[in-house]
């Protein structure tokens, strides 16, 4: 088989409707996507999934969906407002933005992310030679300096300088910290527990690229898991399995997963890993962080709101300040890696195809319905009221347009598993043939046990 090329995965994308370039008719907005038909039955599928795992399965997990827009104080006291920048560089000839850390990265030299602006700039300079710009080549390049990734807007009545200055989220995962004392106060959690939340984030990225894999809007499922001080190796390495483990049971090829340690880690994290996804063309990257955090967030919170943030064990009456293990991955991340993992180009029946081996779980249709032919009456009235029984159970597609080996290779290429088709021993019998999508091989099946069959 052919090597994969992220071009052909993105050009499916978007032939088939799964994902399109924001504000496409006016001729695209970088580090944007809207999600498509099929895209979003795929993105909504990878959301349930997780959170099937996380809230739905568990008894030490609550879910939660904070409001985007907070108080400013809360990127105070995250460190976003002072902290959160890549730094940024330009080439001298074209204008083009590079984000340093990443350009000394592609060539094996590893910079903190909390360097400070002389640190990078020293190290800048010493490998400039072997950095070119992306778009011409040249190797003359600005001075970095730190560029902070927050999106800032205003809100409230009064436009110009009354408006209040807010800011977007840079992640998710704050409103999980801003919600931990509603939610012990409010419900049975008690310490070890978690909560879960999917939420919206954006980042002014200096150079959004790879297609899903670094946009400015994105979504984040996080995991924000709180124990008691110095009670988090045991359950890191507990997590650290789970989530791992997750994408393999989900369908990713064991072999397309690794694991990567942060060298430089923050002053407050005790550890921090990667899992990494091998993505066609690009390679090994981050598609999820898993963090030990210590007490920082509560504590930061704590400090910048004036409200203790403490937990009191209610056996124990012991107080103290929870530390915090998280997971954190994009959505869109996850979405790019769960695609090209599925894409294949593959011969069935002598005939070359593509098909999305996506697991039934994630498979946008989960069953698309054809009658032999479109223009026999009885055949179609037929094949409408298998669709009719089974869309009230699934995603189904109806679909009666070109010869059936035309719609076997249309549904392969979205992924869908099964093809059911009416023809005239149907109307004899009430059976109807079932196609696989993996093994083309078909059977007949009694209408009455159709649903049944395909779950
Ligand atoms: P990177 O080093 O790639 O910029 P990060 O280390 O800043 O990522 P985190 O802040 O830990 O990432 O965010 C957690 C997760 O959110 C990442 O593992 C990734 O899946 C996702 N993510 C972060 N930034 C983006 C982005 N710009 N576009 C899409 N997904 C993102």
């Amino acid at each position: 088989m052919a090597e994969k090329e992220m071009e052909n995965i993105i050009s499916l994308a978007k032939r088939r409707g799964f994902v399109f370039q924001g504000s496409d008719i006016y001729g695209g907005m970088a580090g944007m996507y809207d999600f498509g038909p099929y895209g979003v039955e795929l993105l909504n599928n990878l959301k349930r999934a997780w959170w099937k795992e996380h809230v739905q399965r568990r008894e030490d997990f609550v879910g939660l969906d904070s409001s985007i827009f907070k108080d400013p104080r809360v990127w105070e006291a995250s460190g976003h407002t002072s902290g959160f920048s890549d730094p940024l560089s330009e080439c001298k000839n074209c204008n083009t933005r590079i984000r340093v850390d990443k350009e000394l990265e592609k060539i094996g030299v590893a910079a903190d992310e909390k360097m400070s602006e002389e640190e990078i700039n020293a190290l800048f300079e010493e490998h400039k030679d072997k950095i070119k710009c992306p778009s011409c080549g040249k190797k003359d390049f600005s001075l970095a300096r730190a560029f902070n990734l927050l999106v800032k807007t205003n809100m409230g009545n009064f436009a110009g300088e009354d408006a209040e200055v807010v800011y977007l989220p840079g992640e998710a995962s704050q409103g999980i910290y801003l919600n931990f004392k509603n939610i012990v106060d409010s419900t049975r959690a008690k310490v070890p527990f978690g909560i879960a939340q999917i939420g919206k984030a954006f980042r002014n990225e200096i150079s959004p690229r790879n297609f899903l894999f670094r946009t400015r809007e994105l979504e984040q499922a996080d995991t924000q898991y709180f124990v008691r001080p110095n009670e988090n190796k045991e359950k890191y390495e507990e997590i650290k399995r789970d989530r791992f483990n997750w994408y393999v049971k989900m369908g990713i090829r064991e072999e397309n997963l690794r694991w990567k340690q942060h060298d430089n880690l923050v002053f407050y994290a005790s550890d921090a890993w990667d899992i990494e996804y091998n993505f066609p063309s690009y390679g090994f990257d981050e598609l999820e962080g898993i963090h030990d955090r210590t007490d920082y967030d509560l504590s930061q919170h704590s400090k910048f709101s004036g409200v203790d943030l403490s937990y009191v064990d209610p056996q124990t009456g012991e107080k103290y300040i929870p530390w915090i293990l998280e997971t954190s991955v994009g959505l869109g991340r996850m979405f790019l890696a769960f695609l090209s993992d599925a894409y294949t180009e593959d011969e069935i029946g002598g005939e070359k195809r593509t098909v999305l081996k996506l697991s039934k779980e994630l498979a946008p249709i989960k069953v698309a319905v054809f009658p032999l032919l479109k223009n026999k009456p009885d055949l179609v009235a037929k094949a409408r009221e298998v669709f009719d029984m089974l869309k009230e159970d699934m995603m189904c597609e109806f679909d009666d347009n070109g010869n059936i080996g035309k719609r076997y290779r249309r549904q392969d290429e979205i992924g869908t598993p099964h093809c059911v088709t009416i023809d005239f021993d149907t109307l004899e019998d009430d059976t109807v043939t079932v196609r696989d999508r993996d093994t083309g091989e078909q059977e007949r099946v009694k209408i009455t046990e159709l649903v049944n069959h395909l779950r």
